[in-house]
């Protein structure tokens, strides 16, 4: 049985299919863990999986890369581009995290209707209504909730309860390893309880902001998460393992952020507020990026030339393109409506700001790592059963589903 979902068809599964999202999985982490031995889940799948490089959506975010993940089709057509865009006609900066900014249905919800059972968790409860979107919640059948609320969850709301005596975890604090490691835990046990037909699982990418593939706390996470699968996968389950996006170093030498406060340099330019730049990586939880990013937008006032102020904006180090907003809609497939008049994305190791004083960075224990640009596209796409991808499929991480449901060999 195909079922049709925004333009394309996915197979019904036999067994259950669970792909994970794992935030800011940049290449490497999961190769550097296996490496000391004791990811046994992972080797399996790099020895006798499937171990591909995908591109995630750009900007290279959460938000708009979870969304493309769990609708199969990216921003330009399900809407979210990014936590924030400016709204012109109320003049104000409009948080994404509303389903009703959706504008396609999710994968879980056309499986729903063709009666298959679906469970989907987030750590950050920032995701789990737009992920949830068009859910009939039900016992056993259909639920969404995150880590961090899960001590609040109803069955008419979230379609389960008492999630904490089932996985036998407290509520995570929200800036800790334990918020992902609470989103296995309980995959596991659901999994064992209702074997959902599909599985989304979705971290936060708290330990990636901090550190770098190969270091001690890194392993011991991806360690971690190795059990888990490896649980689901004795389970029988084909798991899909993808991110939203990679992460890079993005501080100098001395440690400090190396950021481009592009408000203040376009300020400079042209006069205060004259032009208006949104980070659309702001959220309600900056500790661990300060809000810095490699991509940003800006709006600009009707005299002011766009080539011009791209030309110079270009002429900048470290600005790895800068478009106007046709360009950088056509080539990241972006909704036109919610972008500014230019794009603006920096290179690997640079950040983009507003003006400097409305960053905090006294939060940022670490040298800042962060993500947002094309330099953090390339996500891992890998799988414990499907064997069969042409060498030559050039993957998006928004085909995780897509690959799960319809090219397993078991
Ligand atoms: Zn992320
Ligand atoms: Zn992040």
């Amino acid at each position: 049985m195909m079922i049709e979902v925004n333009g394309r068809q996915y197979a019904k599964p036999e067994n259950p299919v669970v792909v994970v999202c794992v935030d800011g999985s940049e290449p490497g982490y999961i190769e550097e863990a296996v490496k000391t031995g004791d990811a046994p889940f992972f080797a399996k799948v790099i020895e006798g999986g499937t171990n591909r490089l995908a591109k995630c959506v750009v900007p290279s975010f959460t938000n708009p890369n979870n969304l493309s993940i769990v609708t199969g089709r990216p921003p330009e057509v399900h809407g979210i581009c990014g936590n924030f865009f400016y709204d012109t006609e109320s003049d104000s900066e409009i948080m994404m995290n509303d389903p009703s900014l959706l504008r396609v249905p999710t994968i879980f919800k056309a499986f729903q209707d063709a009666g298959a059972k679906v469970a989907v968790i987030t750590a950050k409860d920032k995701l789990r209504r737009l992920l949830g979107n068009g859910l009939t919640m039900k016992k056993a059948e259909a639920c969404s909730f995150s880590s961090e609320k899960s001590d609040q969850c109803t069955l008419d709301e979230h379609g389960i309860e008492g999630v904490n005596a089932l996985v036998g975890m407290d509520v995570p604090s929200v800036y800790s390893a334990e918020l992902s490691e609470f989103v296995f835990a309980a995959g596991v046990k659901i999994m064992e309880r209702d074997r959902p037909d599909l599985m989304y699982l979705s971290t936060t990418d708290y330990i990636q902001h901090k550190h770098a593939p190969g270091t001690p706390v890194a392993n011991a996470f991806y360690i971690m998460m190795d059990k888990y699968l490896g649980q689901l996968d004795a389970m029988g389950c084909t798991i899909i393992i993808t991110a939203d996006h990679g992460m890079n170093a993005k501080h100098k030498a001395d440690g400090q952020p190396d950021v481009i406060f592009l408000q203040d340099v376009l300020d400079e330019w042209y006069g205060k507020n004259r032009t208006r730049v949104i980070c659309p990586i702001t959220d309600p939880y900056v500790v661990h990026h300060g809000a810095l990013g490699s991509y940003v937008t800006a709006y600009l006032p009707e005299d002011l030339s766009r080539d011009e102020v791209l030309d110079r904006i270009r002429a900048m180090d470290g600005i790895e393109v800068a478009l106007t907003r046709e360009d950088a809609c056509s080539r990241f497939q972006l909704p036109q409506d919610r972008v500014g008049d230019i794009v603006v994305v920096s290179n690997q190791n640079k950040v983009l700001g507003t003006s400097a004083d409305r960053h905090d960075l006294s939060q940022l224990k670490e040298p800042l790592r962060s993500h947002g640009g094309i330099s953090e596209q390339n996500v891992p796409l890998m799988s414990n059963k499907v064997t069969d991808l042409p060498d030559d499929a050039a993957l998006r991480n928004f085909d995780a589903f897509f690959v799960g449901l319809n090219h397993t060999k078991i």
